[in-house]
């Protein structure tokens, strides 16, 4: 079927006609433009390359004919504006992707492009029209990472060969099989099962490295009164955009001018050669600092000691196992301590593979998960960071301005508000999706509609994440410049974390007490007096109903 709004605009039939269907189209067919397709007639495969694919190793790539297969890549523009998404995600994934197509062309590869400038209605459907005009023998795609695009494609019609993304380390079989007949899924487990099966951190026995196969009690601590030393936490490698990525940053600044965030700053690694120089300068100075500081926050600290290479791995710019390698060989040669690399490694071996496990056993009804209920709608701070909450203020405010935040604040700060303001899961998850570098769904989607907003009603998480303000007070140097008083539940100066926790307490208590695991939290509920009780009520009441605009999604 050809999208009738582009039927419209052509005289002939579009698959037989030789011209671009997109007016104004600068899209390329071999660095060309595409004004005659019968330059690259007859195709054999069409290898179908996605924004999160750009891996010249990628399985799309296997048994390509050089002179009869076309790649094809497409810049949709309806994945920026189904929500309003970010500047820094909309350039960073142009800017990879046309880094990746000049590397592919550099090669001598024949290439369809469509760029922005296309104006294509989806990218399923410009694969259509594609598929229609130029009609290859096989349609080679790697399974997306979104499950309605794969859905989409997959209806493409029988010469759609989907092959699987190796790119990970735990296939949807392997997966599946861990799962069954298991009532519960936990992370932990799973993860002892990938350092097993991928020889990671193990000692001559085959037993964890050091006895454990896990130092999380070592790992976690916060910064103290001084924070971080300038000294031993050296900032990361920055990547200046060159031509290339310029030319993207004014593109995305002109299309996208009503969007949130800004590109003054973007440094990002958009190649697979600045992604493995951003991975040497984390393992380099930052690696064996990592564990310490995981989950202590700094304001005006967006990096610390985090590595900043998720965006690179979900773009497919680095593979998994050479992040786990390159880790674990630090450990080995005695430069990074052992919880600090099994930390990291945790990270990317266990949690990363888990999610996306979670996501491909429990899609398509996860996404419509809302196992407490919540509808309130998602504060219009979260597009622009204005709020007297200085936590808040500084994690979206460094969102919008670097399309990161790292782990710590996207749990229990903006996750934690949101789930304790009771703001619809979806609405959160659209948000998530649209404001980080990294954000693609089958990572997020768990993290935030499972892990932070308890929405999955704990396939995710064995509880819902909630504390007070103290525990912001406790990680980072927020609470000293704020408003509030991380310590009062109601009054003037009652900090909205400290009401809200025990408003989501009071709420859920009914639902809440089948979890043996809030046993402790409950207990201190139950001693709140019946007046407390209702002060703190009408506090929040009053904290939703001033919160209670919608935002732009
Ligand atoms: P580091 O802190 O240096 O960690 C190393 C690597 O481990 C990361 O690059 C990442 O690949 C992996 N990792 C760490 N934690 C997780 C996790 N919970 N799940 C999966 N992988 C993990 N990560 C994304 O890649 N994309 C997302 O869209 C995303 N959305 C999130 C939403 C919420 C609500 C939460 C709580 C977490 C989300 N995460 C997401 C996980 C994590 O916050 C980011 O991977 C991390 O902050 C990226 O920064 P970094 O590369 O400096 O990671
Ligand atoms: Fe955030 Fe409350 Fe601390 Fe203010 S007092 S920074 S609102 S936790």
């Amino acid at each position: 079927m050809f999208p009738p709004e582009l039927a419209e605009q052509t005289d002939t039939a579009p698959w037989v006609s030789k011209a671009s269907p997109y007016p104004g189209d600068r899209s390329m067919i071999t660095g060309v433009m595409d004004d005659d397709i019968s330059k690259i007639m007859p195709v054999r495969h069409l290898i179908v390359v996605l924004g999160d694919q750009l891996d010249r190793d990628s399985a799309a790539f296997d048994g390509i004919d050089l002179r009869r297969d076309v790649v094809w890549m497409c810049e949709a523009r309806e994945e920026s504006t189904r929500v309003p998404v970010s500047r820094p995600r909309i350039a960073m994934f142009l800017a990879a992707m046309r880094h990746f197509r000049d590397e592919l062309q550099a090669e001598g590869l024949r290439l369809i492009y469509r760029s922005l400038d296309a104006r294509c209605p989806s990218l399923a459907a410009a694969l259509r029209v594609d598929i229609e005009r130029l009609a290859p023998a096989r349609v080679v795609v790697v399974e997306p990472g979104e499950w309605h695009l794969r859905e989409a494609i997959r209806e493409l019609g029988s010469t759609v060969e989907l092959r699987a993304d190796r790119h990970f380390l735990c296939s949807h079989e392997t997966f599946a099989k861990h799962a069954k007949g298991r009532k519960q899924l936990r992370m932990e487990f799973f993860y002892r099962e990938m350092r097993r099966a991928h020889g990671v951190l193990l000692d001559a026995e085959g037993e964890p490295e050091g006895g454990e196969w896990n130092y999380d009690a070592l790992n976690r601590k916060s910064f103290g009164r001084d924070g971080p030393s300038k000294l031993t936490m050296p900032a990361p490698r920055a990547f200046r955009p060159d031509a290339l990525t310029r030319q993207v940053i004014a593109e995305v600044n002109a299309e996208f001018a009503d969007h949130p965030g800004a590109l003054a700053d973007f440094d990002w690694p958009v190649t697979r050669k600045q992604a493995l120089a951003a991975l040497t300068d984390f393992i380099e100075h930052r690696l064996a600092a990592f564990g310490d500081h995981q989950d202590a926050m700094w304001s005006g600290e967006p990096w610390l000691f985090h590595s900043r290479i998720a965006a690179a791995m979900n773009l497919k710019l680095l593979r998994p196992l050479e992040v786990v390698r390159a880790a674990e060989r630090e450990y080995r040669a005695g430069r990074a301590p052992l919880a600090a690399v099994e930390g990291f490694i945790r990270q990317v071996l266990g949690w990363r593979e888990y999610v996306r496990g979670v996501y491909w056993l429990h899609m398509p009804g996860y996404l419509e998960r809302n196992a407490l209920g919540a509808s309130e709608p998602l504060p219009a701070f979260f597009w622009t960071g204005e709020t007297p909450m200085r936590c808040l203020a500084d994690c979206v405010g460094q969102t919008l301005r670097y399309g990161y935040a790292h782990h710590i604040q996207r749990l229990m700060v903006t996750g934690l508000f949101c789930l304790m303001l009771g703001v619809d899961p979806r609405e959160v998850h659209r948000w998530y999706l649209a404001v980080y570098v990294d954000a693609v769904e089958w990572v997020e989607l768990p993290n935030t509609l499972g892990m932070s907003q308890y929405a999955d009603g704990g396939v995710m998480a064995s509880k819902p994440y909630v504390a007070t303000g103290r525990y912001i007070e406790r990680m980072s140097n927020y609470c000293g410049s704020c408003r509030y008083d991380p310590t009062k539940a109601v009054g003037d100066k009652a900090c909205p974390f400290t009401t809200l926790y025990w408003d989501f307490l009071r709420r859920h208590e009914l639902t809440l007490r089948a979890n043996p695991r809030m046993g402790l939290q409950l207990r201190n509920l139950e001693r709140l007096s019946a007046a407390e009780r209702k002060a703190i009520q009408a506090q929040a009441e009053t904290l939703r109903a001033s919160l209670r605009t919608r935002s732009p999604t």
